[in-house]
């Protein structure tokens, strides 16, 4: 039997913390005993949601992209995949203003 630091209730030897508070056998807190560095991160997710629960609204982050480093190759196969994706893109465009321009052709003819 081990007596907890914080609590100062008796703990049976084959538990490393206290089942009561959470400190561990030589004191430290539930927290700073698994990882500092986790801890702070789940403690600023938990500050993040907290914030965002309180207002009810969504926590938006601007981002702006300065630079990007792609490999010559893999740009190369981004532009190809880019230019036959816009053959697609184009025809749409190309029966949407097809479509306006017959509507309104045939209005003007009709009008004058
Ligand atoms: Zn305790």
């Amino acid at each position: 039997m081990w007596k907890c630091k914080h609590c100062s209730k008796s703990i049976e030897d084959e538990f490393d913390a206290c089942w009561s508070c959470g400190y561990s056998k030589e004191g430290i807190p539930p927290d700073k005993s698994i990882n500092s560095e986790s801890a702070e991160n789940r403690a600023e997710l938990a500050r993040e949601k907290n914030k965002s629960n309180a207002k009810g609204t969504l926590q938006v982050q601007m981002v702006s992209i300065v630079d990007a480093s792609i490999p010559f190759w893999s740009m190369v196969f981004f532009m190809i995949k880019w230019a036959l994706a816009s053959i697609p893109a184009i025809l749409i465009l190309l029966f949407t203003f097809s479509v306006i321009g017959a509507l309104f052709g045939g209005l003007f003819r009709a009008l004058f």
